[in-house]
Protein backbone atom coordinates (compact mmCIF):
# COMPACT_ATOMS: atom_id res chain seq x y z
CA UNK A 1 0.00 0.00 0.00
CA UNK A 2 1.74 3.58 -1.13
CA UNK A 3 0.77 6.02 1.28
CA UNK A 4 1.58 9.73 0.85
CA UNK A 5 0.70 12.67 2.21
CA UNK A 6 -1.32 15.98 0.95
CA UNK A 7 -1.91 19.73 1.82
CA UNK A 8 -5.17 20.82 3.06
CA UNK A 9 -7.09 20.33 -0.35
CA UNK A 10 -7.72 17.31 1.18
CA UNK A 11 -11.65 16.30 2.19
CA UNK A 12 -13.08 13.90 4.22
CA UNK A 13 -16.22 12.40 2.57
CA UNK A 14 -19.10 12.53 4.99
CA UNK A 15 -20.37 8.92 5.56
CA UNK A 16 -18.12 7.54 3.36
CA UNK A 17 -16.24 4.69 3.80
CA UNK A 18 -14.05 3.21 6.69
CA UNK A 19 -12.13 0.61 6.54
CA UNK A 20 -9.12 -0.53 9.44
CA UNK A 21 -6.11 -1.05 7.56
CA UNK A 22 -2.05 -1.32 8.46
CA UNK A 23 -1.21 1.98 7.56
CA UNK A 24 1.97 1.57 4.81
CA UNK A 25 3.32 4.94 6.27
CA UNK A 26 2.68 4.62 10.18
CA UNK A 27 2.22 1.13 9.90
CA UNK A 28 -0.29 1.08 12.26
CA UNK A 29 -3.40 -0.19 12.32
CA UNK A 30 -5.72 2.33 11.84
CA UNK A 31 -8.86 3.59 10.18
CA UNK A 32 -8.58 4.74 6.85
CA UNK A 33 -11.34 6.90 5.87
CA UNK A 34 -12.67 8.05 2.25
CA UNK A 35 -11.73 11.62 1.55
CA UNK A 36 -11.11 13.62 -1.54
CA UNK A 37 -8.10 15.56 -2.87
CA UNK A 38 -9.26 18.57 -5.11
CA UNK A 39 -6.73 18.55 -8.15
CA UNK A 40 -7.35 21.74 -10.52
CA UNK A 41 -6.22 22.42 -14.09
CA UNK A 42 -6.97 24.65 -16.96
CA UNK A 43 -7.93 23.06 -20.20
CA UNK A 44 -5.76 23.85 -23.13
CA UNK A 45 -6.71 26.49 -24.73
CA UNK A 46 -9.98 26.61 -23.17
CA UNK A 47 -10.17 29.04 -20.64
CA UNK A 48 -12.91 26.73 -18.46
CA UNK A 49 -11.67 25.70 -15.36
CA UNK A 50 -12.15 22.21 -14.79
CA UNK A 51 -12.23 20.50 -11.16
CA UNK A 52 -11.60 17.11 -10.38
CA UNK A 53 -11.23 15.03 -7.37
CA UNK A 54 -9.26 11.96 -6.73
CA UNK A 55 -10.72 9.56 -4.35
CA UNK A 56 -8.30 8.19 -1.62
CA UNK A 57 -8.46 6.88 1.78
CA UNK A 58 -6.77 8.91 4.50
CA UNK A 59 -5.30 7.24 7.59
CA UNK A 60 -6.34 8.40 10.85
CA UNK A 61 -3.31 7.89 12.80
CA UNK A 62 -0.63 9.76 10.43
CA UNK A 63 -3.30 11.64 8.23
CA UNK A 64 -1.20 10.18 4.94
CA UNK A 65 -3.38 8.86 2.21
CA UNK A 66 -3.53 6.20 -0.49
CA UNK A 67 -5.37 5.45 -3.34
CA UNK A 68 -8.62 4.54 -2.60
CA UNK A 69 -8.96 2.17 -5.53
CA UNK A 70 -6.16 0.23 -4.11
CA UNK A 71 -8.19 -0.54 -1.64
CA UNK A 72 -11.46 -1.06 -4.02
CA UNK A 73 -10.35 -1.96 -7.38
CA UNK A 74 -13.68 -3.61 -8.40
CA UNK A 75 -15.40 0.01 -8.07
CA UNK A 76 -12.25 1.31 -10.76
CA UNK A 77 -13.35 -0.33 -13.65
CA UNK A 78 -16.80 1.11 -13.35
CA UNK A 79 -15.53 4.55 -13.23
CA UNK A 80 -12.63 4.08 -15.41
CA UNK A 81 -15.11 3.40 -18.20
CA UNK A 82 -16.82 6.46 -17.07
CA UNK A 83 -13.75 8.77 -17.40
CA UNK A 84 -13.24 6.93 -20.86
CA UNK A 85 -16.30 8.13 -21.79
CA UNK A 86 -16.08 11.38 -20.39
CA UNK A 87 -12.97 12.16 -21.99
CA UNK A 88 -14.39 11.08 -25.47
CA UNK A 89 -16.88 13.50 -24.79
CA UNK A 90 -14.27 15.92 -23.73
CA UNK A 91 -12.34 15.51 -26.69
CA UNK A 92 -15.58 15.38 -28.97
CA UNK A 93 -16.82 18.80 -27.51
CA UNK A 94 -13.08 20.06 -28.08
CA UNK A 95 -12.91 19.51 -31.45
CA UNK A 96 -16.22 20.71 -32.52
CA UNK A 97 -14.92 24.38 -30.67
CA UNK A 98 -11.60 24.31 -32.35
CA UNK A 99 -14.21 23.18 -35.87
CA UNK A 100 -16.09 26.64 -34.84
CA UNK A 101 -13.14 28.58 -34.06
CA UNK A 102 -11.55 27.66 -37.69
CA UNK A 103 -15.23 28.48 -39.45
CA UNK A 104 -15.10 31.88 -37.38
CA UNK A 105 -11.60 32.63 -38.61
CA UNK A 106 -12.18 31.51 -41.94
CA UNK A 107 -14.90 33.73 -42.10
CA UNK A 108 -13.00 36.58 -40.60
CA UNK A 109 -10.36 36.51 -43.30
CA UNK A 110 -13.44 36.65 -45.91
CA UNK A 111 -15.12 39.37 -44.56
CA UNK A 112 -11.56 41.27 -44.31
CA UNK A 113 -10.79 40.36 -47.60
CA UNK A 114 -14.38 41.52 -48.76
CA UNK A 115 -14.03 44.66 -46.95
CA UNK A 116 -10.21 45.47 -48.32
CA UNK A 117 -11.42 44.97 -52.07
CA UNK A 118 -14.64 47.28 -51.15
CA UNK A 119 -12.41 49.95 -49.81
CA UNK A 120 -9.77 49.45 -52.88
CA UNK A 121 -12.53 49.64 -55.43
CA UNK A 122 -14.17 52.83 -53.31
CA UNK A 123 -10.76 54.63 -53.60
CA UNK A 124 -10.54 53.44 -57.35
CA UNK A 125 -13.95 55.02 -58.18
CA UNK A 126 -12.84 57.74 -56.26
CA UNK A 127 -9.67 58.25 -58.22
CA UNK A 128 -11.29 57.60 -61.80
CA UNK A 129 -14.01 60.42 -60.53
CA UNK A 130 -11.31 63.11 -59.76
CA UNK A 131 -9.49 62.08 -63.33
CA UNK A 132 -12.47 62.53 -64.71
CA UNK A 133 -13.73 65.96 -63.12
CA UNK A 134 -9.99 66.79 -64.16
CA UNK A 135 -10.55 66.28 -67.60
CA UNK A 136 -14.17 67.67 -67.96
CA UNK A 137 -12.37 70.95 -66.41
CA UNK A 138 -9.83 70.73 -68.72
CA UNK A 139 -12.13 70.63 -71.48
CA UNK A 140 -13.94 73.23 -70.01
CA UNK A 141 -10.72 75.47 -70.46
CA UNK A 142 -9.64 74.23 -73.70
CA UNK A 143 -13.53 74.52 -74.87
CA UNK A 144 -14.31 78.15 -73.46
ZN1 LIG B 1 -0.85 6.08 8.98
Amino acid sequence: MFVWSVGRQLKRVPKGKKQTLQCGNCKQEASFYESTVDESFKAYMVLDLWKRSKRVMQCGECLGVCDYYSLYPEEKQAEEEAARKAEVERKQREQEEMQKRQDTEAKERARQQEESRKKYEANKARKDQEIDDELAQMKKKLGK
